[in-house]
């Protein structure tokens, strides 16, 4: 018998509803995580009342029942919606792209009159979009394209919008009605007192280790569990044997401010090219906050080097290629359980993060 059923590699939202699984079975659990807290980066930091999402903005948006009912189970769920202005050179346009931005941008009423500009416009491409730009266009036409997106996502991934797949701008909905929700799911809302509180609760009744990375001593965590569930990047499980996989990273410069509200919502993009941040979060929005101050974070997109912090997968071919045999490696690793958005290489959302735990907890319990 060994000390604990499950070693816990990382703290995430994978590593945190496996855990909350695992409890609800009986079972020990053991998490290891790297930095000096738990939650990956759905955590928050206090700063003057205000819940500062310190990885970026999170956003809990589902249409899964399941999946909003199990979050709801553990954290009371606020009203927020998502509505984004993006600000093109001091112009203000609502997103994601809908009535309201098209009739911003060309004066236009009426769903058939912003529909005949754009069927216009995206005659500049013909045939089945190659990339992300020919996709966009085809979407919403040349003027929001060069406005509202290609700016805004060569800053954010650091490459030219034809060199990217077509699928990232896939998650942005483009709506013939006035509504400015930024997302299409049924649920949608933050937990009240932050995310924190739902941490807390998906980590109880677990021991924690906090500033141990398991890799650095793989071979004493692993013989104290049956098995280990491990959420890091897949390429540093096998020391990167068959090469690195590519990353994008974030800088985040916060600020506390001596005003009561700055932006006036939670999100502007900043959709110009020479903004050197892609977006300013301010944090207190997304609870109703009334403090008499006021924290703001411009978020800055980086190129990845080991030891930044990975936001997100580059899947694209060349990566996805390597993935693939990464993973190949993965499933032929005992009692080994791999999941979340870096050992899955995926740029997923919570909600798809939570079905998958889902998925692997239903293997592993016999249940769903
Ligand atoms: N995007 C854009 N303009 C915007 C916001 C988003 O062109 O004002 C594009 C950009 O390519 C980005 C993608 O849409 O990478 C997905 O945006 P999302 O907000 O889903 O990114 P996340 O919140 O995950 O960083």
């Amino acid at each position: 018998m060994k000390q604990y059923d499950y070693i816990i590699a990382g703290s995430g939202l994978f590593a945190g509803v496996f855990a909350y699984a695992a409890r609800q079975h009986g079972k020990t659990c053991l998490v290891l995580e790297k930095r000096d807290h738990i939650g990956g980066n759905i955590y928050c930091e206090d700063v003057e009342g205000i819940h500062v999402h310190k990885y970026g903005a999170h956003i809990f948006h589902t249409s899964n029942k399941k999946v909003w009912q199990f979050v709801n189970s553990l954290a009371e769920f606020n009203r927020y919606t998502n509505s984004p202005v993006a600000n093109f050179k001091g112009e203000m346009y609502n997103m994601p792209f809908n009535m309201n931005t098209f009739s911003r941008m060309w004066g236009v009423s009426t769903p058939a009159q912003a529909k005949a500009v754009i069927d216009e416009q995206r005659k500049a491409v013909s045939g089945e979009p190659k990339n992300l730009e020919e996709q966009a266009i085809s979407l919403v036409g040349t003027d929001i394209y060069e406005k509202l997106i290609k700016g805004y996502t060569e800053k954010q991934w650091g490459k030219d919008c034809k060199d990217l797949p077509s699928f990232i701008i896939k998650r942005l909905p483009v709506r013939y009605t006035y509504d400015n929700n930024y997302f299409n799911d049924l649920y949608q809302g933050i937990p009240i007192g932050g995310y924190n509180v739902l941490i807390d609760k998906l980590f109880e009744g677990c021991d924690i280790r906090t500033g141990v990375d398991y890799l650095a001593d793989r071979e004493t965590w692993r013989s104290m569990g049956e098995k280990v569930v491990y959420t890091g990047m897949l390429d540093a499980y096998f020391d990167c044997c068959y090469g690195e996989l590519e990353y994008r990273s974030l800088r985040f410069e916060t600020e506390l401010l001596d005003e009561e509200n700055h932006q006036g919502v939670a999100v502007v993009n900043y959709t110009d090219r020479e903004t050197p941040y892609t977006r300013v979060i301010e944090h207190k929005h997304f609870e109703f906050g009334t403090q008499p101050k006021t924290v703001i974070t411009r978020e800055y997109p980086a190129d990845w080097t080991t030891g930044m912090e990975p936001y997100y997968p580059v899947n694209d071919a060349k990566n996805q290629e390597l993935f693939e045999k990464y993973r190949a490696l993965a499933t032929k690793e005992e009692n080994v359980i791999f999941g979340g958005r870096l050992a899955e290489y995926k740029y997923y959302d919570m909600d798809k993060v939570i079905e998958s735990v889902m998925n692997a907890a239903a293997k592993e319990f016999g249940d769903a």
